[in-house]
This record gives structure tokens, sequence and C-alpha cells, in this order.
């Protein structure tokens, strides 16, 4: 070092080999004594000055160390306190003052007694510039030490940053930081101040590098433990908050039930996610709050979907024909289709295809052969009503944000059904409509698109459910109303009416032994012969299926129970002489068709979805301007047919023999009857012309004939549609000829054997035919004599009377 000349001092101290500790020049501490050999170099030391040599054994664990265990450089200390501790111990208290470095051994036995040399450093050493930096340098770093170790005292820094001289500061500071035993020494053994304090700020800068480490290390372990102490001590808490505000069933619980439910369940993977995270939020809710129990019924849902749950299905074609076999009579070509359906489901193994849609008038057996295609297939069976259905949000369910929010139809069918596969029959498809709420056919495109449905979304739910297991049926009654989009994915069977004896067929077999079933009568209990159903058939029900049937049946049934149970009687015999006691007078007249010939009055024939029905038109004539006026709640087309029959007549009028200016001379007034029910279509056509031409010449309609048909200006007859529903209809009313466009000939194959032999078909191209058939050849002799129409009729009568004698003349 430039001007710095060093000065040593001999001396003979006894010496004490120190166990991990360093003494540093100007430091004071306490240690513990127990070695023999060392109480006696202390021993020594008290008598001689108090001056002893603190040294630092190589290794701690060495209990009798020798000469060369031990380190040459070490600190002349003074002994400023002794403490005899129990069990030969002694506390000291020590100040150190210089460091010395061993020359030799004076001796080793007893204790050790060494001369050493201690340096003397000059008093009036100059400090240099380098002296000041190193200084700053040092206590900064020392500072940043002291931040990150956490352990020394404010104090401490204070009082070091004070120090001048930098030999001292650089031992203070040694002996305040962690280091190890090897480092320290070497501190030590560095006898040159600048020195000492380049190697101690190394040993700090390292040592700041080690602590910021360290730190980092316990930050990123602490984060990991602490999250889960965190949640862990936080529900713990929540628990405890609960258990103190009462809540003794507490969310806590609940929460604990929904995931042990959670691992017992197979739910996917979004759903689970979705779960954990609804529950988070529950856990932190008051059990009472609504917000906790629209989550619970948000769980609850989630809960009883059936997600992976399946029933084992299979497409056995045998045991398909023999269920539709025994659960419904007749209805061969339904079936067949149905067979067919099926077979190809089994042969391409996915449900991609078109949905079938089974079409036809309430009652007849709709529902039924879905419920069997299903047991069949053994799905689950899940009829889901589409009538009335207007908002999109019934099929896709609301958004939670809505109060009383709930899912949609469908995820309600399908918990109903309690598996994943199975079939969903979306009745009365035809009456779905739509409103500004959103249209509802849209999302049942997606329902039923095969392509789409393995994700079908819920606003409820918010989660993809796989629809794509499911088997989709539909019915309609009519394909009219029936979204064309979704017309075009189904594949249509039609159910037509039911003859008579095909009612009576079904009630023998099927209806009678369910409804006794229900109602607990043996077959005993109850007797009713064929004769008495086809008595309920034509008397009590009018319709194209058998549901009024049914009902009536059950009445029947629940009559006869009250009666065995009541009148202590074995069985109830029911005939077609006391049915009337059981279910009330006769609702309906069997013949509907009218009781004699009528002039100005004709029987047409009408499709409706719910079946065919005959349709009265009365047709009367009076005085007046040439008004037409309808009434009866007519459409606009049959409107229009009647103007086109108007039309015709006067083109024929002459031959009809009818006054050419009828037209001007007297109002038409056509009605037709049950006004209640709206009226529409051109069928009606033949039939009002009918109508108006029998009252207009006084030609009564014969009454055992029904007709249907379009007609034009020229006469001509056109084609109509319904042709079997219409001729059921006829034959129930008890009509014996049907009048039937040419060209609805091929229509007649579909009817059944027994109601195409009852009845007369008249085939017709032109209007004169269908009149000749229909009317009688003569005009009425009853409306002449008695007078007992309008007036305006008798004068019509009267007056075409005359014109009579020449239409008959054209006709010769
Ligand atoms: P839809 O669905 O067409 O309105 P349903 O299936 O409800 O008619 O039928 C009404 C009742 O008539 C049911 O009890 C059904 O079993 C019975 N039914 C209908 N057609 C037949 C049939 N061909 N054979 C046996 N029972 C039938």
């Amino acid at each position: 070092m430039p001007g710095s000349k060093k000065t040593y001092k001999k001396r003979i101290l006894p010496m004490l080999p120190l166990r991990g500790l360093t003494v540093f020049p100007h430091m004071i501490l306490t240690f513990d004594v127990g070695r023999e050999k060392s109480i006696k170099a202390l021993d020594e030391a008290m008598m001689n000055n108090q001056l002893i040599f603190l040294t630092t054994q190589k290794d701690a664990k060495n209990d009798s160390p020798d000469v060369d265990d031990i380190y040459n450089v070490g600190t002349i200390s003074r002994v400023k306190q002794l403490l005899r501790l129990p069990g030969n111990t002694i506390r000291v208290l020590v100040e150190g003052l210089n460091r010395a470095e061993v020359r030799k051994y004076v001796q080793t036995d007893p204790y050790f007694i060494a001369e050493v040399a201690e340096r003397i450093v000059p008093v009036n050493r100059k400090a240099s510039i380098t002296d000041e930096a190193l200084k700053r340098k040092v206590i900064s770093t020392f500072e940043d030490y002291a931040k990150l170790n956490g352990k020394i005292s404010a104090e401490t820094i204070a009082s070091i940053s004070a120090i001048e001289d930098i030999g001292q500061l650089s031992d203070i500071i040694a002996s305040n930081i962690q280091l190890r035993i090897e480092q320290k020494q070497a501190i030590l053994n560095e006898s040159d101040p600048e020195k000492r304090m380049e190697k101690l700020l190394e040993l700090l800068i390292s040592e700041i590098e080690i602590l910021e480490i360290e730190k980092d290390i316990s930050i990123r372990v602490r984060k990991q433990i602490d999250k889960m102490q965190r949640e862990y001590y936080l529900r713990e808490q929540i628990k405890a908050i609960q258990s103190e505000l009462g809540d003794k069933d507490g969310i806590a619980g609940e929460v604990e039930e929904y995931r042990k439910k959670l691992e017992s369940v197979k739910l996917p993977e979004e759903a689970e996610k979705k779960v954990l995270k609804e529950l988070d939020r529950l856990q932190k809710m008051q059990s009472g709050s609504a917000e906790s129990s629209v989550i619970r019924t948000y769980l609850d849902w989630i809960f009883d979907l059936p997600w992976s749950k399946k029933t084992r299905v299979m497409i056995d074609l045998k045991k398909a024909e023999a269920i539709l076999e025994e659960d419904h009579y007749g209805l061969e070509k339904v079936k067949e289709r149905i067979l067919e359906y099926l077979a190809v489901l089994k042969l391409t193994n996915n449900l991609k295809g078109p949905i079938l849609c089974l079409v036809g008038p309430p009652g007849v057996g709709k529902t039924s052969i879905a419920k069997s295609i299903a047991r069949a297939l053994n799905r689950n069976y899940v009829r889901m009503s589409l009538g009335g259905v207007r908002d999109e949000a019934e099929i896709r369910g609301h958004r939670r944000t809505y109060v009383g929010a709930m899912p949609g139809r469908i995820v309600n069918a399908l918990k109903q059904a309690g598996s994943s596969n199975p079939l969903i029959l979306l009745d009365e498809i035809d009456k779905m409509s739509s409103d500004f709420r959103g249209d509802p056919a849209s999302a049942m495109l997606e329902v039923l698109d095969g392509e789409q449905n393995f994700a079908f979304r819920d606003h409820y739910l918010e989660l993809p459910v796989d629809l794509s297991d499911v088997l989709f049926l539909t019915t309609a009654n009519s394909l009219d109303t029936v979204p064309r989009p979704l017309l075009d994915r189904m594949e249509v069977i039609t159910i037509s009416g039911y003859t008579e004896e095909e009612k009576v067929q079904i009630a023998m077999r099927y209806l009678l032994k369910k409804q006794m079933k229900a109602h607990g009568l043996k077959k005993k209990n109850l007797r009713i012969r064929e004769e008495t159903i086809r008595c309920i058939i034509n008397y009590y029900t009018r319709e194209a299926g058998v549901r009024n049937l049914e009902r009536e049946i059950a009445n029947v049934c629940r009559k006869a129970a009250r009666a065995l149970v009541s009148g202590n009687r074995k069985s109830v015999t029911i005939t077609p002489s006391n049915i009337e006691k059981y279910l009330g007078t006769r609702k309906y007249r069997y013949d509907k068709a009218n009781e004699r010939d009528e002039v100005g009055l004709a029987t047409g024939l009408a499709w409706t979805p719910v079946g065919g029905d005959t349709l009265a038109i009365e047709v009367t004539i009076m005085d007046g301007s040439g008004k037409l006026e309808l009434t009866g709640q007519l459409g606009d087309v049959m409107k229009e047919s009647a103007m086109a029959a108007v039309s015709f007549i006067r083109s024929r009028a002459e031959m009809l023999g009818i006054d050419k200016e009828f037209h001007r001379k007297y109002d038409i007034h056509i009605h037709v009857p049950e006004g209640a029910t709206p009226k529409d279509g051109p069928s009606a056509g033949i039939t009002l012309a009918s109508a108006m031409v029998s009252a207009l010449t006084g030609r009564a309609v014969k009454r055992n004939v029904a007709m249907t048909g379009e007609i034009t200006l020229r006469g001509r007859v056109l084609p109509i549609g319904g042709v079997k529903e219409k001729v059921l209809a006829a034959h129930r009313a008890g009509i014996d000829t049907v009048i039937l466009p040419l060209e609805n000939r091929k229509d007649i194959d579909d009817i059944p054997e027994n109601v195409k032999s009852g009845l007369k078909f008249v085939l017709v191209e032109d209007m004169d035919t269908v009149l000749n058939t229909a009317l009688a050849a003569e005009k009425s002799r009853r409306n002449i004599e008695s007078g007992d129409n309008d007036q305006g009729s008798v004068l019509l009568t009267e007056e075409s009377a005359v014109v009579d004698d020449q239409s008959s003349a054209h006709q010769m």
C-alpha cells in the first residue's frame, strides 16, 4: 500500500480456539467455554492483563484441535467478564482489540500459549479518495443487504455509517453479516484495510445476490402454498361466519354435497368446469339469498340431465313388427312404411336421415304408434307438444339473467327421458306459430338437423347439449301450416280416418280391454257386445279417429264400476237399448243425410284437419235486385266459387228452364250452417251450383246424394283433395251416392272395401251430369202444394213451373 508502513509488535498470549465463531477487532460478544484446556487458558489470561488470543479452529466438531487445526490469524481480545455457570461451564464476555498472527506456539499443553505478531496501524493514516469511495460503496451495499436480510437493526446501520476508519468499518460489518467461517476468516486474514474492504464488498454483493434468489424462491413457494392455504383458510372462515350468522345447514355443507355429487357423476368437461365455477360463486353467498337459489336450481338442472346415460338401442325388425302389430289394428300401409324406415335406420346406422312425420286427424293413433316405435327400439319415450308454441325461448329456454328463467322444452324433454338417446315425439308441429319474439321453427330446424344438433345450445344451460343420439318423430294434423324448411326434412306418412268397421274392431280388441283394465273391471264384470259399440260410434261420436270413442268407452266403464260397487251386482250388461242410461241421450243423429229430398238444400263433402265431414248448403231465392249474399263464415275462395256458379247458371239458364233475368230480379242467399266453423276452399263449387239450380228450378236435391268438386265457368268439374276422408264422412252420414270429379277416380282405390261396397260412385266431368244425378227430374210437388216455404220460393216455383215444360222439352 502506498504510504503505509507495516510495523509489528510481538506478544506472548494464552490462546483459545473457538468453534464456529470468528472474533473481529472492535467486536463485543459472549460465548460459553467448557473445554478444560480453554478454561485453563482463560485462567491464565485473567492473571495476565486479561488479554487472550482468540482464533478459530478449522473444524468446529474437533474436540481437541492440534496446532494445524487452528487458523493462524486471530484477534487479541480483552476478557471483560466471567460468569461461572453450573456444570463447569464459563460464560465469557470479550472485546476484540486487534488482529494478530501466530508466529510460533510457545506451549500446547496444558493449554496453548502462542507468540503472536500484532500489526500496528499508524494512527495518523490519511484517508484517500479511494478509501472514501470504497466506504460509501460498502455502506450502501450493506444497507441493501440489511434490507434484504431483515435481521439487522436500524441502530446498527446508523452506528456503522458513522464509522470513519475503513479498517474498523470492514471489521464491524464483517462481524454483523452472515458468512461462512472460511469467508469470515478470509476477511480477518486480510491485514490491509483497503483490500479487506474490497474483499468484503465482493462478499456482500454475492450475499445480496444469494439473498435475492432466496427471496424469489421463497416468494414463489409461498405463493403456491399461500394459494392453497388461503383457500382453505377462507373456506374455513366462511364456514365460521355462516355458523355465526345462524346459517346452520350452511351453504358450505351444500357446496360440499354438490362437490361429492360432481365426483360421482360423469359430466362433459365443459359442464364440469361450469359447475365448479358456479360452486365457487355459491360458496360466497348467503343461503337464503335469491341469487343462491338461482344457482342451486341451475346446478340441479345440470345434475338432472342424462349427459352420458343411455339405453341399449337395438333395431330388430321382427320384434318391431310384432310390437306394432300387437298395439295397433289395421294401418297396414303405415306399419309397412315404418318398418321400411327402421330398416333404413338399421342399415345407415345414423340418425341423420329424414325425420318421420305422422300426419292425420286426431285419435288415429299417431301418438300411440310413436310409443310403440320407442318400445320396439328400446328407447325411452317422451312426448313434447308444440301446439301453441310461438316463442323461440320455449324451445331454447331463457337466459339466466331473466327472473324465473328455465331451460327450454328440448332440455326438459331430455330430463324427463332420463337417457340421452330417447325417442322424442314432437307433437302437433303444425300448430307452432311465430311472433315478434322469434321464430320457434328455426330453433326446431337446428334441433332436427343431424349436422348441427350434436351441440344444441340452450340459453339457460349455456352448455352444448348433444342431441345426435335422439330419435325425433313428429306428428301433424295437416301439412299446410308446417314451415317449408321443416317439411323438407321430413318423411311424411299419412294416416287417414277409420271406417265404422275399423272403429268397431279397434274398440273391441284394444280400447275396451284397455279401459276395463284402467277401471279395475274384470271380463265378467262388463258385458258389452259389438252392436252396442256400433251404437256408441254412431250416436255418441262423430270423428275420424277413435279418441272420443275411447272416452265414451271409459265413461261406460266408470259408470259400470259405480253400478257394480253400489248395487252389489256381479256384472253389468250394456246394450243399445240401455246405453242412454249410461251415456245420456244420443248426441248425434247417425243418419245425418236429410230426411227427405229438399229444394235448395244440397249435401257437400268437406275435408278438415280433423277428418272429413258433410256440409249442408242452403240456398233461398227472394224477390230483389240481384244481390248475392253468403253467410256462415265462408272464405274468399268459397265466395268466388259461388260467383262462378251463378255465372255458370246464367250461361245455361235457358237450357235449365230458368228465367234469364234471374240474376237481376232475385236476391240469392247462400247459407252454410254451423257458422262457428270457418269454411273455405273450391271443392264446394258443384254443391253450391246444385243447390242454386234446385232453388231456381224447384227441383229437389235427392237426399241420398253427396258431392264434391270444383266448378269452372263453363261447368267443367275439376278434381279436389281429401277424397278418402270425404267418402268416409259420407258413409258415416248414411249417404249412398257420392258424386266425385272423374279425375279423382284413382283415389277410390284408397277407400276400404266395405265402405266402397256400400256406396255408389258417380264420376263426373261436367255440371250437367251432376245436376242429372243429384236433382229430381220433376220440380217438387210438395213445395207447390204445401207452400211451406217462404214467399220467394213459392213465387219462384210458380214461375219456374212455366219454364219447366220448356226445359223438359229441351231434354227430350
Ligand atoms: P293421435 O295421436 O293420432 O291423436 P292417439 O295415438 O292418441 O291418437 O290415439 C288415441 C287412442 O286410440 C289411443 O289410446 C290409441 O291407442 C288408440 N288407437 C288409435 N288407433 C288405433 C289402432 N289402429 N289400434 C289400436 N288402438 C288405436
